[in-house]
């Protein structure tokens, strides 16, 4: 069930989803505030109050992302294209070994990187330009030393790609534009 909250001027909807954890969090994945709460936890305001300005930033991004979307023209590579050119462009990065790169269409991130260390990377990067295949590649790579967005992360990220926050944000202009694309609509009009 989608609900409303008020932070700040914005209205932002957001669902709620219950599961076996411990501790609550908030994601932001696909640009729709999602609460994780551990299972019979019934309490959800104190929460949202609580990372309200962090709420209201992601909004704000997503909003100027969305926006962002019409200056954009897409091609696409075929995914054998597409494949060749992540294997190389990983061969080209990597000091670290991995276990297998896999592809697959997903519905709320462009790569993951698992403890196994199986890279996987999502079909639909074919619509991107290289020049941020190539960031998500070394993003996920980067996760084969360090799991989470740590500020360590970070900094390795920043030896290769320094303006990688430019790069997060074209990212997530791109994922509104496609999730166009793959409903169909007219994407850009010229
Ligand atoms: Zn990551």
């Amino acid at each position: 069930m989608v609900k409303k909250i008020k932070v700040r001027d914005m209205d932002i909807e957001y669902e709620t989803d219950f599961r076996s954890i411990k501790y609550p969090r908030l994601e932001f994945k696909t640009g729709k505030l999602l609460l994780v709460l551990p299972k019979n936890h019934g309490e959800e305001t104190g929460i949202i109050e609580k990372h309200k300005n962090w709420i209201y930033k992601k909004s704000l991004m997503i909003d100027m992302a969305k926006k962002e979307t019409g200056s954009k023209k897409i091609e696409a590579k075929t995914e054998d294209d597409l494949k060749d050119f992540i294997k190389n462009t990983a061969q080209r990065f990597s000091k670290e070994p991995w276990h297998k790169i896999q592809f697959k269409k997903m519905k709320s991130k462009w790569g993951s990187c698992s403890i196994k260390k199986t890279l996987t990377f999502n079909t639909l990067l074919k619509y991107l330009p290289e020049s941020l295949i190539e960031y998500v590649v070394f993003h996920e790579l980067t996760h084969l030393k360090e799991k989470n967005h740590t500020e360590r992360f970070w900094k390795h990220i920043a030896k290769k790609f320094n303006d990688f926050s430019k790069r997060e944000k074209e990212l997530l202009v791109y994922w509104f534009l496609i999730q166009d694309v793959s409903q169909k609509k007219q994407v850009y009009s010229q």
